[in-house]
């Protein structure tokens, strides 16, 4: 049986909890009492706040005010820019419990998965603080006599950050922490779903600014609103580049209006993650990485398991056991202790669930699991989903808890399958063969910009380079060199002699 979880006697009412969580935040009432867009909690679907959206006029000025600031922000050095970030890790810290409170209560996580989120802005920010002493380039052999050649990174220029809800504070920092530190001011639109985790950051960058002593005003701005905001930002030719996190229909339209104006877009789009079962897997490890990768965060993550192919030499020995973890999941108020799934973003989310669950069942798709459970709020119970073939249900992304399960052969004919999706975001693999290991990173293995082995293809740290090919849209965020999309690099080459020797023996003599 499905165990559901209301919320206890002893649960603050959410209005109350939402405000007094902002108020312990420094989130002044003004920013969100009486503002013309409401602010519903998934936990009930109940309005929590009124939000005020930000005009064009307004978006124009903090716009200004960004390209102003890296003007001044631009001279300052960079380990010193990095102690601003190194501030604003402290008061994440300092904020961690709340901020994750407030995750919760307005993109509905479960408490330890808010908590993870501000501890992932935590972790960037200590990564960028490092990071602030190697922004270095290359020195490059040259052809000439008496000449030096190299490169040198350059701030780039004010970044406009669009992020999606269900991740409504670490995709900021993953861009604002490296962004900052490279000596750009960030403009963010938060979604519109999840816009007071973004006013609660923001007061803690302004504390920050404010212990740092010489920030320039305007580094850093949030800028609520719709679509339309988002469409604002992407249009101004004074934001070099724009980092948009959602969906791949959301991505089609911003790539080629960034193209237009030849911006950067750093584009983290929609997921349909696939892992493979192999015959020799640990399949106790595999049953708890699955579940995980599968049902938390209530499938919405870019990153979740949604495709799993399973030999079929173990293929019931490992559904069975699945099934049993699907049907005793704790689903209910994330707040509750002990629940690991809590609830949809909205109704709109169910809808689109039950909706694909009746496309799987019309091609042939048997389901465990998926009922719509009671109590406000989107409450589901996750899906195992037993499909004949990789259908056209399967190659979808729907953003809810629904994982296709299908048997396989071949190895090599499960890595096409997997490699079929049109995104191509992350992976995984379970085996303790270390031929298939290798086989699955290789070049003719997974073709996604994650490639995991015996751990879910969800819960990425930021010491690597994140993000996806194809339809997930190519851009690369947190670790690894992914830093340089921020600055803009030049070649320098300088001549210490007294002749002028041309590359290639070319001649022009005066
Ligand atoms: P969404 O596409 O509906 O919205 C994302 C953001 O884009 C919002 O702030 C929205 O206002 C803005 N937006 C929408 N259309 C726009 C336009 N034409 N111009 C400018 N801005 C626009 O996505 P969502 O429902 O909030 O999030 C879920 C989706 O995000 C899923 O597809 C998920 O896979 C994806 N996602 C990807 C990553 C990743 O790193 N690859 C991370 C998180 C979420």
């Amino acid at each position: 049986m499905m165990s559901f979880s209301k919320p206890g006697p002893a649960a603050p009412a959410l209005a109350e909890d939402v405000a007094a969580t902002l108020e312990r935040l420094g989130v002044r009432a003004a920013l969100w009492r009486d503002g013309g867009r409401e602010v519903r909690s998934p936990i009930t679907g109940e309005v929590v706040a009124r939000v005020h959206d930000a005009g064009r006029e307004t978006v124009d000025q903090a716009i200004g005010q960004a390209e102003q600031a890296f003007r001044a922000w631009r001279r300052v050095p960079a380990p010193r820019r990095g102690e601003l970030v190194r501030r604003l890790g402290e008061e994440l810290r300092a904020a961690k419990a709340d901020l994750g409170r407030l995750v919760t209560l307005e993109a509905g996580k479960v408490t330890s998965e808010g908590l993870g989120e501000v501890q992932e802005m935590i972790d960037i920010c200590d990564y960028a603080v490092g990071l602030s002493r190697q922004l270095f380039g290359l020195t490059i052999a040259t052809e000439r006599a008496e000449h030096r050649m190299m490169e040198t990174w350059h701030p780039l220029g004010v970044t406009g950050v669009i992020t999606a809800f269900n991740f409504p504070v670490a995709v900021w920092s993953w861009n604002a922490a490296l962004a900052l530190v490279c000596g750009d001011p960030v403009v963010w639109k938060p979604s519109e779903k999840t816009p007071l985790t973004a006013l609660a950051v923001q007061a803690a960058f302004e504390r920050a600014a404010k212990r740092f002593g010489d920030a320039p005003e305007g580094l850093s701005a949030v800028l609520i609103g719709g679509r339309d905001v988002g469409e604002q930002i992407v249009d101004d030719r004074r934001i070099p580049l724009v980092s948009a996190t959602g969906s791949t229909a959301m991505g089609r339209q911003v790539a080629p209006r960034l193209a237009t104006r030849f911006a950067r877009a750093l584009l983290e789009l929609g997921g349909n993650n696939a892992a493979i079962v192999a015959p020799s897997a640990d399949l106790d490890l595999t049953l708890r990485a699955v579940a995980f990768a599968a049902m938390g965060t209530a499938g919405q993550r870019c990153t979740t398991l949604r495709r799993l192919f399973v030999h079929e030499s173990i293929y019931e020995t490992f559904v069975s056991r699945l099934r049993s973890a699907y049907a005793s999941v704790p689903v209910g108020d994330p707040r509750d202790e002990g629940v690991l799934v809590g609830p949809l973003i909205d109704e709109a989310a169910a809808a689109a669930m039950a909706e694909a669950l009746a496309q799987a069942d019309a091609e042939g798709g048997q389901t465990h699991g998926g009922v719509r459970l009671s109590g406000a709020g989107a409450y589901v119970s996750p899906a195992l989903v037993e499909m004949p073939a990789q259908s056209s249900v399967v190659l979808r992304e729907t953003f809810a808890p629904i994982l296709y399960v299908m048997p396989y052969a071949d190895l090599d004919a499960a890595i096409d399958l997997q490699n079929a999706a049109p995104q191509g975001l992350s992976s995984a693999i379970f085996t303790l063969d270390m031929r298939e290991a290798e086989r699955f990173v290789a070049a003719d293995g997974s073709d996604c910009g994650i490639a995991n082995v015996n751990l879910g293809p969800s819960g990425a740290e930021i010491g690597g380079a994140f993000g996806g090919e194809k339809e997930t849209g190519g851009g690369r965020e947190a670790g690894s060199d992914a830093w340089k999309t921020y600055m803009r690099r030049a070649t320098n080459t300088v001549n210490y002699g007294r002749t002028l020797p041309l590359a290639q023996g070319v001649r022009f003599d005066l």
